[in-house]
């Protein structure tokens, strides 16, 4: 079953990323893990769990830091293309990075002008 519905992060979260295109939810502040990745249009965040993304097909990429599968992941809401989630890192050193997501930082803006 295809979810029609947005999921919204809970009160308790109220620093929030969301979509720049349609303000869907996308993730909260606390599943930030690093600031200081780099996506194909500039600087990229890591995180923990994302809200409202569909993923495509995963596929090997040689990344700056190896040999990775990746998959696209896009707006659930608006399908814009966001970033990427790591399925499987074949470097010892990148294995934190499974099952995590990147989301590349112009398609974000932060909820209620927080800084
Ligand atoms: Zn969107």
């Amino acid at each position: 079953m295809v979810k029609m519905f947005q999921d919204y992060l809970g009160p308790d979260c109220h620093r929030t990323y969301s979509c720049v295109h349609c303000r869907a939810h996308l993730a909260g502040h606390a599943a930030l893990i690093s600031k200081s990745f780099q996506g194909s249009q500039g600087r990229a965040y890591l995180f923990n769990k994302v809200v409202n993304i569909d993923s495509g097909i995963p596929e090997e990429r040689l990344l700056l830091t190896g040999m990775h599968a990746v998959c696209d992941i896009f707006c659930k809401c608006c399908k814009t293309t966001l970033g990427w989630k790591y399925e499987r890192a074949y470097e010892t050193s990148q294995k934190y990075k499974e099952g995590k997501f990147i989301i590349e930082l112009i398609h974000m803006v932060k909820d209620n002008g927080w800084s």
